[in-house]
Parts: structure tokens; C-alpha cells; sequence
């Protein structure tokens, strides 16, 4: 049976990344009616230091805009992770499968930890090894996420296959990245090379959810260009990354192909382009912008949904985690 598991850090505001790549494709996955469980990972997003009043807001905020964005929290499981406590539990297991060099081996631990690395926590490091937990911990089969997480699930594969093999068990499925879409990776608008990110310090490289409408106008009017206009052909793009990704987040947002925006666009200056952009930008963020902001007026009944959510996600995780323990060998008495 699939089961699909994603999660979404509340280290700061959603992007319009984290709604391409992740969030549009969540209520997509929860529309085909397949069983869905979303989260929003706070244990994750402490991994680098977290101010505790703006976590709780954060958290809330992901949660409105996951509802805003339509995931029905009576069809998908809708919690933070830190209310189902086999998240972490799973997660030191883990820790004891995982070797070093894989670890090593992760680009975003070496990209956020930059050239201080004896200065990051501990936990940015062991950051992959809860992201399997987290997926594992439901035998969850598919993982919606964009393309920056692609060699965090070859990792949980990994981990997944090393138990299997060490304790001589068909326990944990090897899970299926789905990363698909003309989005999977939509890069900062002011470095057509670097991610999209919500803890970018640069607010202008980022369209946030919570934006208005003038605001979304400006940052696409001042994104970093080249000088040409848009090519003819898909071919044409290439060696133009921010050209390149502006056709690509069009594309997402309008639900056409790159191939088809091309041709809609061939010859178009970034005069013409950027305006229709950001018409459309507006046109599909502001519904959710205004629901969001509806929702995070009644931030007890955020919680409430939050706390129903992980009440069935702990049914589900529980089970699985406590054959863990016996698998392992640890004694359960109590
Ligand atoms: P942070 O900077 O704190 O890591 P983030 O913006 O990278 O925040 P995450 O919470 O780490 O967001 O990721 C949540 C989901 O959004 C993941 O599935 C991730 O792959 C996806 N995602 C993040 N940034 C982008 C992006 N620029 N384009 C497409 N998908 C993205
Ligand atoms: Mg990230």
C-alpha cells in the first residue's frame, strides 16, 4: 500500500519554493486520494538556534498555510513533529545505523554549516538520520519533496537497507522520492545558483506566502536577469539560470509545461514576461495569503487540529517503533 510522509521546517516563513516544491504537490498527492501525513518537522528546525515565541508562531503559520493551500485535516494527518515522540526516539536508533561518512558525504549539512563547521550543533549534522525517522518511523513508501532533498532519501534508503540487513529483518520498505514538476528546485531571485530558501538572510531573494500583492510585484520586477529576451526554444535557456527559473516557477504556478510558456513567451522581453508573472504570482498566492491570515486569527484551533493530527499519527508510529525496540532488544516491561 503507498503511504506518503513529508514534512516542512518551521525555521521561517514558506517560500514560494517550499509551495512549488512541496506544498501544491502535498494537496495534489492528499486530491488522488492516497493516505497522506504532513508535518510540520520543529525538531529539525532547532537544529540551528530558534527563537522560542517566533518557533511557535512559525509552526502555526506552516499549518494555516498548509490548510489555506487545501489540505483537509480530517483526510491527510496534520501535525508537529515534537508531539509524537517516535520521531525522535527512531531518530537516535537511527543514529547508531547511520555511519559518519555518510553523513560526511551530505551537501546541505556542508553548504549551512558553511566553512565554521566546528561551530554547528551537533544535530544540523545528524539532521539526515531524523529526516529517515521521520519517514520510517511510518513505513511510509513515498516522500514528496523538492530536488534538495533527493540525496537525504537516498540516505534514508540507505539506513533503511542497513537495519534490514544488520538485525536480518524485512522490517523497513525502501521509500520512492517523488520530486516531479516543472518546480522541483526554484532558485533565489537574487542568485540564479543558489536555492530558494526561507532562512536565506535576504528577504528580496524569496517570495514568502505571507507577501502582498505589491510586494510579490516588486521582488519579481527587481529579480536578477540577464539582458536578452526569452528564447524560442527550451534549448535556448540553457546557460540562463535565472531566466531559466523564472520560466519554471511560470510554468508551475499557470499548471502549463516549460515547453509551453516558451512558446506563449518566444521573443518577450522581461519587460513583458515579468508583469505576467507576477500577475499570475498574485492571482495564485493571495487567496492563500488572505486564507492564512484567517486562520492564524484563531491560533487555538491551529493547535487543536495539530494536537487531533498527532494523536493518529502516534497511532500509527507507535506500533512501529515499539517492534523496533523488540527487533533491537531492548526490554519493555513497563
Ligand atoms: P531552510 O532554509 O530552513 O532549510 P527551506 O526553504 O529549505 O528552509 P525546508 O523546510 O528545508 O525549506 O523544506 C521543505 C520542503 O520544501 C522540502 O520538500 C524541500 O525540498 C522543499 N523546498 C525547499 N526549498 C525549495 C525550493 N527552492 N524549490 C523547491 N522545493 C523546495
Ligand atoms: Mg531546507
Amino acid at each position: 500500500p503507498t503511504r506518503i510522509f513529508s514534512g516542512i521546517q518551521p525555521s521561517g516563513g514558506l517560500t514560494l519554493g517550499n509551495y512549488l516544491g512541496a506544498l501544491k504537490r502535498f494537496v495534489e498527492k492528499q486530491e488522488e486520494g492516497i493516505e497522506t501525513i504532513y508535518c510540520m518537522v520543529d525538531m529539525h528546525a532547532i537544529t540551528v538556534w530558534q527563537d522560542p515565541e517566533k518557533l511557535r508562531q512559525q509552526t502555526r503559520e506552516g499549518a494555516a498555510a498548509f490548510i489555506a493551500a487545501g489540505i483537509d485535516p480530517a483526510r491527510s494527518i496534520l501535525f508537529n513533529q515534537s508531539q509524537v515522540t517516535a520521531h525522535v526516539e527512531l531518530g537516535w536508533i537511527f543514529n547508531c545505523i547511520a555511519r559518519m561518512g555518510w553523513m560526511s558525504r551530505m551537501t546541505q549539512f556542508k553548504d549551512k554549516a558553511g566553512k565554521n563547521s566546528e561551530n554547528v550543533s551537533l544535530g544540523l549534522f545528524a539532521y539526515p538520520s531524523l529526516m529517515a525517522a521521520d519517514i520510517l518511523a511510518y513505513k511510509a513508501t513515498h516522500v514528496p519533496v523538492g530536488e534538495d532533498q533527493k540525496q537525504h532519501l537516498e540516505l534514508t534508503r540507505d539506513i533503511a537497507i542497513k537495519f534490514n540487513n544488520d538485525y536480518g529483518v524485512t522490517f523497513f520498505p525502501v521509500v520512492e522520492p517523488v520530486i516531479e514538476g516543472a518546480a522541483t528546485r526554484v532558485m533565489s531571485l537574487r542568485d540564479g545558483t543558489k536555492k530558494m530558501s526561507k532562512s536565506d538572510p535576504s528577504d528580496q531573494s524569496r517570495i514568502n506566502l505571507t507577501d502582498d500583492a505589491d510586494t510579490i510585484a516588486k521582488k519579481i520586477r527587481k529579480a536578477k536577469t540577464d539582458p536578452e529576451p526569452l528564447p524560442d526554444t527550451l534549448d535556448g535557456l540553457k546557460d540562463r539560470p535565472e531566466a531559466r527559473n523564472l520560466v519554471n516557477i511560470y510554468a508551475a504556478l499557470a499548471g502549463h509545461s516549460v515547453e509551453q510558456v516558451i512558446r506563449d513567451y518566444a521573443g518577450a522581453q522581461f519587460g513583458t514576461f515579468k508583469p505576467a508573472l507576477a500577475d499570475l504570482a498574485v492571482a495564485k498566492l493571495e487567496p492563500i495569503t488572505l486564507e492564512m491570515n484567517r486562520l492564524m486569527q484563531d491560533p487555538a484551533e491551529i493547535d487543536r487540529i495539530l494536537g487531533q493530527g498527532a494523536a493518529r499519527a502516534d497511532a500509527i508510529a507507535r506500533p512501529i517503533v515499539d517492534q523496533v525496540y523488540d527487533i533491537i532488544g531492548m526490554i519493555r516491561s513497563r
